[in-house]
Formats: C-alpha cells, structure tokens, sequence
C-alpha cells in the first residue's frame, strides 16, 4: 500500500482507512514527509507529529490550513512579518469543525500577505512555485494550498476567497476549489481582510473531496454573527448527466480582451462536453461587470483599512520599539506590511475619509447591490452561469509585478460572485500549452448542492487527470 498511498484521493484515502486497509499513522507520515521536504515553499509550518487522532468521518485524512485561520499555539502569520512568530490562544472554528471530524492538522500554508495578491508573491515568506512549472506562479491568495494540493504535499486543504482566491490558484494549479455562500461558514478565527466578503473553502484534487471537506465546515456559529445555518445537508456528489440543466454564459465578459486563446478554447470545449451530457446552454449579461472590480477593489481596501489598524505593535507580533507611543506605531507598521498592504491602506482609508466617503464607497456599495441584482435576475433564466475561471492560465514568477492593475484582472471572472455573496467552484477543464484551465460554476446562494452537482457530471466527463503533478515537487 505504502507506494500507493500519494494516489489516493482524500475520499479514496478515508474509505481505505475505514476499511482497515490503510493504517492513519501510516498515511500521516507520508504527508508530513513530503510536507517537510517541500521544494514548493508551499508550507510555513509542518507538524512534527501526527496530533491526537479524532475518530470521525473524515476517517484521519491530514489538512493542511492557509496560515491566516488561527490555531491554537501554532503560528500564524498571514503571509506578513507583522505577524512574525504570533501563536493564537485559539483556533478558527472552521479548523476546529474539521478537526472534530476527524481531519489532523499537518501544517499551515504559504499565502499573499493578508490575503491580498494573485500570485502569492505578496508573502513576506516567499513565493510559492506552481508544480506544473517552477518558474510560474500558483496563483493567490491561497497559493501555498493549492500547491501543497496539486504538489501531493497535502491531501486537501483549507484556503479563503475575498474576490477569488480559492478559485483562481486551483484553476492555475490544476485542482478542485470551492467558495462558499458567504455565512455558510464561520469566519471565527480567520484573520480578517474583507469582513464582509471573506469566505472560508475547500481545495481538493476532485469534487467528491470538496463536497466531502464542506459537509463538515458549514454551519452556524454563535461567534460569527454573519453566519447561517445551511438550509440542507451538503451531499456527497453522483450525477453524471445535466439533463435538465441550463447554463448561462456571460457572452460578454467572456468574449472581451486579455482572454488568452487556450483558455477561450478550454472554455468552448467545457461547453460542448456540457451540451453533450444534456445541459441547454443560453447566452446572458451582467451589465455591471466592467464595473465590479473597481467596486471591489474599493471596498475590499476600505474594509481592510478598518481590520488591519488593529496590528500597532501592542497586542500581536512584530514591535518595533521606540522611546515614543507614536513612533512605535509607525515604525512597526512602516516595517510590518509589504507593498501590496500598505497600497489597500492607503486606498481604502483614502475612500472612507470623511468628503470622499459617498464618491468612493458609497458608489461602490451601490455598484454591489446591482452586481448582486444582476446576478439574481441570471437565475431566473438559468440555473448556473459558467464562465472561464481566470483569463490566463498561471503565468511567469515576477511577470506582473511591477503592474498592480494587470494583477487585478486576474480577478475578472470571480468577483462578480464575491460581491453578491453566492457560492462558485472552479474544476479543471483542460489544458493549454501544458498548463491547467479552470471553469468556473456559480449559482444562486445556498446551491451548492446543485453546483457540486453538476460539477462532478463534468468533471467525470472531462476526464482530467492532475495525477502528473502530485508524485513530484
Ligand atoms: N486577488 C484579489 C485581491 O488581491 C482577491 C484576494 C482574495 O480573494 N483574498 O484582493
């Protein structure tokens, strides 16, 4: 068995256990090895042990967990040095749901700084390299998950999406990811970018997986006021048809500029498989999109302007001390926050200040409440829209940047999804030029159901095979 362990799906893996087929320690070991040996840079920190095991339905299959969700004693830095060292006195519910049921923590991943990038060269721990080629990017800002998944360095894991970042690196690294209905899991103990965006997700090697890892995540918790319970049981995926099923393409959103050709015929192809096992495929709009991503990158930056003022060198990691109060505040923030933060800062304290605050956020809300319109209005024609996960697939370390702007388009296709709080998954559709195309399914919120549904018809249908990529690193 031992050889064949790294083959095994999560799934495949729990069921092996259960059977008796596979001993817990046994598969904790080869994870926590490869973990240990990453060439990836996808870990910050490895367990040395495999943790107390919990009896549970996750059957002891180990979760490695983007190091913004606290846990209890172990770092936890956000992909920040102003975090350097801090070790939380708790852990983020969703952690916590996971390891009730069954799943050990086997270590925290490599991540853009505060989750703010789509590249993960925004850590101030170093970049994470894409296992289908060292020399590109595994997206952001759950980098260092999707590598750690798509590497064989991880089973699954956890990772977060504030406007796409648990879609956008399992598209470029070729794997399964799954954004929540924003409040369908706690976002207790997620170290906060985007309060009102932030969502908590699944990154796996196939569909069974994510359905299996969100089963045990959702959920209302009374230390998050924003979460709700889910309306129904998160079910394990069979269908292999979508009869029945309509899918609406934002014709476009998908047809404009900075699409890369391979990705385009990635997506057209996606679309044939899908009229092919039975799904009507219409045609739809949403006018606001050109606009979402200038809301966004308002009001993400507005929101993290407010969460982040709380790092001042008195209560969590980096001090950088000073004969005065007010020197020490701006000589630890000054040399505790990258680039990237301090650019979303500025913006969004520039945008909530006091004469500005309606031209810049308050435009922005409204532009959500259409975007939001938009979307609801899709799914009264359609049940889902489709649209390629992200416009390229994972390009060059350093290629983008020096240009912040062509960094935010990676973002184009999943924002839209982000504003208006309904949940979206990207699977792999293919290839182009050697590297992985995602497909995005987004539907009305609380359908995650239906979209795993319809995501394991195609996926079984496509046929992808990501198994190159998880025996080496
Ligand atoms: N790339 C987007 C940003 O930089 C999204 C990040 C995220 O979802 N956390 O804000």
């Amino acid at each position: 068995m031992a050889s064949d362990i790294g083959a095994l799906s999560a799934a495949a893996a729990a069921a092996a256990i259960a059977d008796g087929g596979l001993a817990r320690d046994e598969l904790f070991e080869h994870y926590r090895a490869r973990a240990a040996a990453d060439q990836l840079n996808a870990f910050t920190w490895v367990a040395e042990a495999e943790p107390g095991a919990v009896d549970g339905p996750l059957g002891g299959v180990p979760l490695a967990v983007k190091d913004l969700f606290c846990t209890e004693g172990i770092p936890s830095q956000a992909g920040s040095k102003i975090l350097a060292g801090y070790c939380p006195p708790y852990t983020a519910t969703a952690v916590a749901n996971l390891e009730a049921a069954g799943a050990p923590l086997l270590g925290k991943t490599n991540q853009d700084e505060f989750a703010m990038g789509s590249s993960n060269e925004n850590s101030a721990y170093g970049p994470v390299l894409n296992p289908w080629d060292h020399g590109r990017v595994p997206g952001g800002s759950s980098g260092g998950s999707a590598a750690a998944v798509a590497g064989g360095l991880a089973p699954w894991a956890l990772g977060t999406d504030t406007g796409g970042s648990i879609r956008q690196p399992a598209a470029l690294c070729g794997i399964v990811g799954l954004k929540p209905t924003y409040g369908a899991v706690s976002r207790y103990g997620m170290i906060a970018f985007a309060s009102s965006l932030d969502s908590a997700g699944p990154l796996t090697r196939d569909v069974t997986d994510a359905a299996l890892c969100y089963r045990h995540l959702v959920g209302r918790d009374s230390a998050d006021a924003t979460s709700v319970a889910f309306p129904e049981p998160i079910e394990i995926p069979s269908s292999e048809r979508l009869d029945g099923v309509k899918l609406a393409v934002p014709t476009a959103l998908v047809e404009g500029e900075g699409i890369e050709p391979g990705v385009r015929a990635s997506f057209e192809a996606a679309l044939e498989t899908a009229r092919g096992l039975g799904a009507t495929i219409i045609s739809c709009e949403i006018p606001s999109a050109p606009y979402a991503l200038s809301a966004y990158y308002v009001i993400a930056p507005a929101e993290a302007s407010s969460n982040l003022s709380r790092f001042d060198g008195v209560r969590y990691g980096l001090r950088v001390e000073q004969a005065h109060l007010d020197e020490m505040y701006t000589e630890t923030r000054h040399d505790g926050f990258g680039a990237e933060v301090k650019r979303r800062i500025l913006i969004g304290t520039y945008a909530l200040s006091s004469g500005y605050y309606d031209a810049y956020y308050g435009r922005a809300q409204r532009v959500r409440t259409v975007v939001a319109q938009d979307l609801a209005s899709i799914f009264e024609q359609a049940d889902m829209i489709v649209t390629p996960t992200s416009p390229t697939v994972a390009f060059g370390l350093g290629e983008r940047t020096a240009d912040p702007l062509s960094m935010y388009l990676s973002d184009l296709f999943t924002i839209p999804m982000s504003l208006a709080g309904t949940p979206a998954i990207s699977i792999p559709s293919g290839l182009s030029e050697g590297l992985p195309v995602g497909l995005q399914i987004c539907g009305p919120a609380f359908s995650e159901n239906r979209i795993l549904s319809a995501a394991h018809a195609l996926e079984q249908a496509i046929g992808f095979d990501g198994s190159v990529t998880w025996g080496s690193d």
